[in-house]
């Protein structure tokens, strides 16, 4: 057995970056950039109008109040600015601003004096002063051509997406995928919930979760399957993820010590190097990590539920950011709301809720109901409470490292976001 951050350094050092590829930004969503980004274009690309209303020339004062100005032209969003414009041009939102034009006034700061047939404008006057540079957006004001906009390591979501579109960026470089299987173990387990449990099934229910988390963190989950309690319908299934490019093995159960735990026998047969199995944490003590032939990285998550939970955040997790080059979490430190004992040596993953109070204080509590069997606390928490391997007692106020329940960050249920990623 070792110990918790023990075992989650080996399985850093043993996880390699991944190879990058090119592929259109329309594809990208969700993938992590393996390229800084610098900007090709100027953003806006040409100086141009943030208002309805009327550019003019202010020859660099402040024009005042009262003057009139003859409007020679209009201007629409995408068009082209005419060249030469004489006094005022009336001009919509996003239209170039007219050569020697450099302010605009809103078009509810005029009085129109004249219009032609059709009601354009045609004679101004101001009801407020107007100032050099007002209301324009100038060329390269939010990016300019050349500036840095994004690191190598970005997870790309809308606002990243946005960006690209908006520097008209048709390809970038991002991590490959990791190849992943999902191995579920017991001869207990259903997969169909329209099926009837006979005496001693249960359904599988860290399938669906681990393959939804594998998923939101970025693998290609190219290989589901569940197996019986088998060490040969096991390996031959292993065989299969290999010749399939699976870089990545999750499985559950069969890595305690009971008489079908049939797993670390069954991979040393594969000639796979167990790092190590068993590690000091509850839940989730019985974790093997293994490296097979080839280089296939094995996480073997023990079976109850919250153990596979526990395995899949605080191993799997951090093997799929190194994979894909981001950087690790590190945790918020938050003062517990009550007192907690533990077991001393072993280190506590405990499901917890980060609460702010009406202070704007944080506090961590620790949640009723962490045997590795209920599932139900997750619903009502919002974190993962780390509490260390030495002591047993953590007096209210102790500080307390707090893991999301996922990697995303922790959602506070009343007062927004708290980041721990
Ligand atoms: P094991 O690690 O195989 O000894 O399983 C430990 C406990 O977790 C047993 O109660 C199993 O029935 C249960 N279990 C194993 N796999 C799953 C699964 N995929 N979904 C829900 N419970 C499971
Ligand atoms: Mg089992």
């Amino acid at each position: 057995m070792i110990a918790f951050d023990q075992a989650r350094r080996i399985v850093l050092s043993a996880t390699g970056i991944l190879a990058a590829q090119r592929i259109p930004a329309n594809a990208s969503i969700g993938r992590i950039l393996a390229e800084d980004v610098f900007s090709p274009e100027h953003l806006p690309s040409f100086d141009n109008t943030a208002m309805d209303g009327f550019a003019l020339a202010t020859g660099g004062q402040a024009v005042p109040e009262g003057t009139e100005f003859v409007v020679s032209a209009a201007l629409a969003a995408g068009e082209a600015a005419p060249a030469g414009c004489e006094g005022a041009c009336e001009i919509m939102t996003g239209a170039p601003m007219p050569d020697g034009l450099d302010a605009v006034i809103p078009v509810e700061q005029v009085d129109v004096l004249k219009q032609d047939a059709g009601q354009w404008p045609q004679r101004i006057r101001l009801l407020h002063p107007v100032l050099p540079g007002a209301n324009v957006r100038r060329r390269g004001q939010d990016i300019s051509a050349g500036d840095f906009v994004m690191p190598s390591g970005t997870r790309i979501a809308a606002p990243e997406r946005m960006v690209l579109a908006a520097l008209g960026i048709a390809g970038i470089a991002v991590r490959m995928r990791p190849v992943a299987a999902l191995l579920t173990t017991g001869r207990e387990l259903i997969d169909d919930p329209g099926q009837t449990l006979l005496p001693g099934q249960i359904r599988n229910s860290n399938g669906p979760f681990l393959a939804e988390r594998l998923l939101e963190c970025g693998v290609e989950l190219r290989i589901r399957q569940s197996l019986p309690d088998e060490a040969g319908a096991f390996t031959d299934a292993v065989r299969r993820c290999l010749e399939d490019g699976v870089e990545l093995i999750i499985s559950t159960g069969a890595v305690s010590m009971g008489r079908y735990d049939f797993i670390p026998d069954a991979l040393r047969e594969l000639g796979a190097d167990i790092l190590f199995h068993k590690v000091a944490m509850r839940p989730g003590k019985p974790l093997l990590f293994a490296r097979l032939p080839g280089g296939a990285l094995y996480f073997g998550l023990p079976g109850n539920p919250v153990s596979s939970a526990v395995g899949m955040r605080f191993f799997v997790e951090p093997a799929i950011r190194a994979c894909l080059g981001l950087v690790q979490e590190s945790p918020l430190r938050v003062p517990l709301a009550e007192s907690v004992n533990k077991k001393p040596g072993f280190c506590m993953l405990q499901k917890a809720l980060l609460q702010c109070d009406d202070q704007g204080r944080l506090s961590a509590t620790v949640m009723k109901g962490q045997e590795s069997f209920r599932i139900r606390p997750l619903l009502q928490s919002n974190a993962w409470a780390v509490l260390p391997e030495q002591g047993a007692s953590m007096p209210a106020g102790t500080l307390v490292e707090l893991y999301g329940l996922n990697g995303n960050g922790i959602v506070l249920n009343t007062c927004g976001v708290a980041n721990a990623g």
